[in-house]
């Protein structure tokens, strides 16, 4: 039997089956400390917006749908997307009017020197105020770091540690509170649904949106489809508005030049990985 793919109806059977366990589904937030007692079974939920504001956007309305309120935590330093763009803006609207929680998505800009827990702490507290200043969100105090497997050994330690009155994500386990991410789909749908039947009481899961709404079977295919947007994104916004480009691809780039582009991603010799 073929395995279910990543898909957003997959991903809202994932939630309804945590649900009918008896699972409270909350937003991190900044009540973390009162509100993990409050409840026997709870789960607080996160998405990080690692790439893509528009399925940012998308979860911000399934969440709705589903009477759940999440944590979406954004990046402020990516030159993937930009929270000022309309883009962003309709994303920060939607996330407001949903009442969803704003957290950061941290990440280090200098990372063979950046040992130190000062400058650690000093970044946080520029990013969220940006953050803030960006989303006109008040007391942004929830952060998770992006991509920790990129970081230096000696530098891991500083990903678990609390940074208090900041909420890191990352230090939900030292309040006994079990991890579970999707990053990379390390779990199959199938795997979720079991563990929403089998998980431990209080937990802190974490599903990235871009990797749920191409309806895809592997991360190879999301990946693809990822870079495939980036590329067009950028030429709408940019590239097409050039007289020149403009006069050689009227359209913008053919269909089959992504595919011939996107072939060794996808490359069935490369299977295995
Ligand atoms: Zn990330």
């Amino acid at each position: 039997m073929s395995k279910a793919k990543f898909s957003i109806d997959n991903y809202k059977r994932i939630i309804e089956s945590f649900r009918k366990e008896g699972y409270e589904i909350v937003p991190l937030d900044n009540n973390f400390f009162e509100i993990k007692e409050k409840y026997s079974k709870i789960i607080f939920i996160r998405h990080d917006i690692d790439y893509n504001l528009k399925a940012g956007r998308l979860f911000s309305e399934i969440d709705k749908e589903l009477g759940i309120k999440s944590c979406f935590c954004l990046r402020v330093h990516t030159q993937v997307y930009n929270l000022l763009s309309k883009e962003g803006l309709e994303f920060i609207k939607s996330i407001k009017s949903n009442r969803h929680i704003v957290g950061l998505h941290f990440e280090i800009l200098n990372r063979v020197k950046m040992v130190d827990r000062n400058i650690v702490v000093s970044s946080i507290k520029r990013d969220t105020k940006l953050l803030e200043d960006i989303t006109g969100i008040k007391r942004i105090r929830v952060f998770s770091w992006h991509n920790v497997s990129v970081l230096d050994d000696d530098m891991k330690h500083l990903v678990y540690e609390s940074y208090l009155p900041y909420i890191n994500a990352y230090s939900l386990t030292s309040y006994g509170i079990k991890y579970y991410s999707d990053s990379n789909h390390r779990y199959s749908v199938e795997e979720w649904l079991f563990l929403s039947k089998k998980a431990p009481d209080k937990l802190h899961l974490l599903f990235h949106p871009f990797q749920w709404i191409h309806n895809s079977s592997s991360m190879r295919e999301v990946l693809a489809n990822e870079w495939e947007n980036f590329i067009k994104k950028f030429e709408d916004e940019n590239l097409i508005s050039n007289h020149i480009f403009k006069k050689l691809f009227p359209d913008g780039y053919e269909k089959v030049r992504y595919e011939e582009f996107l072939r060794p991603l996808l490359s069935k010799e490369k299977r295995r990985i």
